[in-house]
């Protein structure tokens, strides 16, 4: 234990700051290292592998744990800290040390949490607020640093966890009286860190210039407000104005749809590759990469803006010129976005600079190509598009071609900008040259051929004269020194030279700071100029990603109806497509008001549920804008999304499942409407048989007959293709196999009709089952098809465990008894694995 008498300043100044800091690691500036210490060094050693030592605090006699990094590389340490989930609390040596003085100032610059790292270069960070408003409802606001995007809206606790699903705020912070959804929130998005936080955190400052009179809305967008500038303290990146998150204007997609879909990662290996947001990203900027996956995320409901996009892609398609050109000048094109973060919370380095300059040199360029393109959203995108001219000649005036990465040791600034500087320059760099002319001028003026200057550590620059000539020695030299032969003098002139040589480079590298810095804010002061030129960059990119796709994989340009059906010639899965070595066989739907539920039934891996879910992806890249892989879509836009398709495949089946499966089932139905599109994969297996098939049957009937949404719903329970006869709207498809010697091909292709056949065998042989499985499978299956009940062994009985196994009056010649006699000779302490094998054939033969 620390004894509070005896502290040493250091670690008393230590522990203040590390009491106000408590929840997070302290890195404390000491010379070229940040330290821990105490329990923070213990975590952090552990956290970053780092060696965990101990050192006294001053004279201190007690030892405490530390660790330290350098301080020149710190950035991937903290990056590793906050991936893990820790706040990372900045302290520096906030003046310089001076000698006589104990102890340097010191202070916290800078708190960095997992939902403020904005420089993180790999992930998207949103830091979210939520508070209550009204009766189970809640207004969120959120936001990305890195990008100053901010959205907030009020809604209910389905739509958030939808939005926490989308967005995958790293952190959260919410009143404790929200507790009881932190459970849900942690299920859905696993990596956020919740901070609760008082009441009074969440008072409004009404700082946010936004158009809502709703108390709750102002007091999250003021809460994030008030976090950041806590944490972030002199390093606030600008935002931009705050904006409502419009649901309505978005197709309304789940938690669970977005993950069955595999919109933005694939279900198998979280990889991106082989999700609808991996086959459609051909962008290059960070602008365009995030507009594609909002919109992914997003698809659009109103046929007008839908159709500008589907023209605009229509457009770049069809110009390959300009197409070429555009994507040219966007390779040069940095993440504009988040480098702007970066200068207006003043972390931008010259480099960052340079490379800002370097993607805003070809805007009027890219502006001129624009002019070459047709429809409405070129058109809008052109007009006021401001290629920030004026920034990038300021930009050219002043920076480097090649600037170094440190903004305080100089070489960023160029000739002419400034006239001190230029004249520092010269004197370092000219500095012997000048020193000639003098030494020139003064042998001219004094007639001593023999005059030199010289320079020593005592008296600096001065000038020698040897005896002889003292005579001649003007009267403003004045004398510092008399030698043997010689005596040294010093002007005014010499003087202030050598002030400024000394010093030259210090001023330099302070006054180029000073340039950097003004230049800096400068460019944050056309903050909306450039945040809206790179929200045109990013849709700019987003649609030539779109026309590259679908040049490359053959796409169709949908059309778009506000009408109920849909109907898809020669659809393809997208990402199948694209990576299934085989090749693909496409399939056509049709889904209207005549006939708008199916009963989809086939063998096991026949492509019933690539089927649906093609069917589903292919409406939601119809209604983001972009082409479709089919030979022709009409689309009548849909409202909703529900996929539950893929659902039991990674989760442990059981009665939880089970009734996590109704949960949803039941919140389809209540949540459905007769626009939306339903892609529905064996609803009920969760259950026995009888139970599953009557829910299935259930939901079928009241979709069909009082939702009436397009809904495709895949089913081993043949039965239910007996609704065909029943309810209007009700249709049968199937997936067809060939038999071929008692082995089936699977065609994929999907025709009107329902399968004869359950084809779950032939699977089972295909995937290595033993043949003596696979025969006895069969035999059962005779015989049930036969329907001879009373024959059933027991044994089979015995496996559903749905049927009342000991009611069951026992026969008299049944096996049972004399099986159960043998059971109860055995002796299990003396039996061998061997002799149990033996015994098990034996009582085979009895069954
Ligand atoms: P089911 O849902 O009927 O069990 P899947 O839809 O999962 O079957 O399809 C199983 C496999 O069959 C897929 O992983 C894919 O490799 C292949 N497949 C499905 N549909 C097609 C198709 N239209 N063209 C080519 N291969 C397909």
């Amino acid at each position: 234990m620390i004894n509070k008498k005896n502290l040493t300043p250091a670690l008393k100044q230590y522990l203040e700051i590390k009491e106000k800091h408590k929840d997070a690691l302290l890195l404390f500036r000491m010379g070229d290292f940040y330290e821990l210490f105490f329990q923070d060094a213990v975590t952090a050693a552990r956290e970053l592998e780092i060696t965990l030592t101990s050192r006294n605090f001053g004279k201190s006699t007690e030892k405490v744990p530390m660790c330290g990094v350098p301080y020149h590389s710190v950035e991937p340490y903290i990056e590793k800290l906050i991936r893990k989930g820790y706040k990372v609390a900045i302290c520096e040596q906030v003046e310089e040390p001076k000698p006589g003085k104990k102890i340097v100032k010191r202070e916290v610059i800078r708190v960095i949490t997992p939902g403020t790292y904005f420089e993180d270069e790999k992930e998207e960070r949103f830091l979210m607020a939520i508070y209550p408003s009204g009766k189970k409802r809640y207004s969120i606001a959120w936001t990305d640093l890195s990008t100053g995007d901010v959205f907030f809206t009020t809604t209910d606790k389905e739509h958030l966890l939808s939005i926490i699903d989308k967005f995958k705020p790293k952190e959260i912070i919410a009143p404790e009286k929200v507790k009881t959804i932190f459970k849900e929130i942690k299920q859905i998005c696993p990596e956020s860190f919740i901070q609760i936080k008082e009441e009074s955190f969440f008072k409004t400052l009404n700082k946010f210039h936004i158009e809502s009179n709703n108390e709750t809305e102002l007091k999250v967008l003021s809460s994030i407000e008030k976090f950041i500038e806590e944490t972030q303290l002199e390093f606030k990146p600008k935002l931009k104005k705050a904006r409502r998150y419009v649901e309505e204007n978005f197709i309304y997609l789940d938690p669970f749809t977005c993950k069955s879909l595999e919109l933005t990662e694939s279900i198998h290996n979280s990889k991106k590759e082989f999700s609808l947001f991996g086959v459609l990203d051909k962008t290059t900027t960070g602008m365009g990469r995030r507009f594609l996956k909002f919109s992914i995320l997003h698809p659009l409901k109103s046929k007008e803006s839908i159709d500008r996009r589907l023209e605009a892609v229509e457009s770049l398609i069809s110009s390959m010129f300009i197409r070429d050109e555009i994507e040219k000048i966007l390779k040069e094109i940095y993440d504009i976005e988040r480098i702007f973060s970066k200068i207006s919370s003043g972390i931008a380095s010259p480099k960052d600079l340079a490379a800002f300059r370097r993607s805003i040199k070809e805007l009027p360029s890219l502006k001129k190509l624009l002019n070459g393109l047709s429809g409405k959203l070129f058109k809008e995108i052109k007009k006021d598009f401001d290629t920030l001219e004026d920034i990038y000649h300021e930009l050219e005036r002043v920076i480097v071609e090649n600037p170094p990465f440190s903004p305080r040791e100089g070489g960023i600034i160029k000739r002419g900008v400034d006239k001190q500087l230029d004249e520092l320059r010269k004197i370092t760099e000219e500095g012997e040259e000048i020193l000639k002319q003098i030494e020139e001028r003064e042998r001219k003026r004094t007639g001593i051929a023999s005059l030199k200057i010289k320079f020593n550590n005592v008296f600096g620059y001065h000038i020698e004269i040897s005896k002889p000539n003292l005579h001649l020695v003007p009267e403003d030299y004045i004398r510092r020194q008399t030698l043997v032969n010689a005596e040294r003098f010093i002007t005014p002139e010499l003087k202030e030279f050598e002030e400024k040589i000394l010093s030259a480079k210090e001023k330099i590298e302070k006054i180029e700071y000073e340039i950097f810095s003004n230049l800096r804010k400068f460019i944050t002061k056309n903050a909306e100029r450039i945040q809206k030129t790179a929200e045109k960059i990013g849709l700019i990119d987003f649609l030539l990603s779109l026309s590259k796709v679908a040049i490359e994989r053959n796409y169709c340009k949908p059309e778009i109806t506000t009408g109920y059906s849909i109907t898809i010639e020669e659809g393809k899965h997208p990402v199948l497509e694209k990576f299934l070595e085989e090749d693909f066989i496409p399939n056509s739907i049709n889904l209207a008001e005549s006939a708008f539920l199916s009963i989809v039934t086939g063998p096991n891996m026949g492509g019933k549920s690539v089927f649906l879910r093609q069917t589903a992806l292919i409406v939601l890249m119809a209604q983001i804008g972009s082409f479709v892989p089919a030979k022709s879509a009409k689309i009548g836009i849909v409202d909703r999304i529900f996929s539950r398709v893929g659902a039991s495949d990674n989760v442990s089946r059981g009665l939880s499942t089970f009734m996590m499966e109704m949960v949803e089932t039941a919140n389809i139905l209540s949540n459905a409407t007769k626009r939306s599109l339903l892609i529905l994969d064996e609803i009920g297996r969760g259950t026995s048989t009888f139970d599953g098939m009557s829910i299935a049957r259930a939901v079928v009937e009241y979709i069909a007959e009082k939702i009436k949404a397009k809904t495709l719903f895949a089913t081993h329970y043949h039965e239910l293709t007996e609704l065909e006869k029943e309810i209007e709207g009700v249709f049968n498809l199937h997936v067809t196999v060939k038999e071929i010697n008692g082995r089936i091909i699977f065609t994929h292709k999907v025709v009107p009709g329902s399968s004869e056949k359950s084809y779950g065998i032939h699977v089972a042989r295909l995937a290595g089952l033993p043949e003596e499985v696979i025969k006895r499978a069969e035999e059962l299956l005779l015989s049930m098809e036969n329907n001879i009940t009373n024959k059933i062994p027991a044994n089979i009985k015995n496996k559903d465990d749905t049927l009342p196994l000991f009611t069951l009056k026992e026969p008299e010649n049944y096996p049972h008894s004399e099986i159960l006699k043998e059971l109860e000779t055995i002796d299990i302490s003396t039996t061998t694995p061997l002799d149990a094998l033996m015994i098990l054939a034996r009582l085979k033969k009895l069954a």
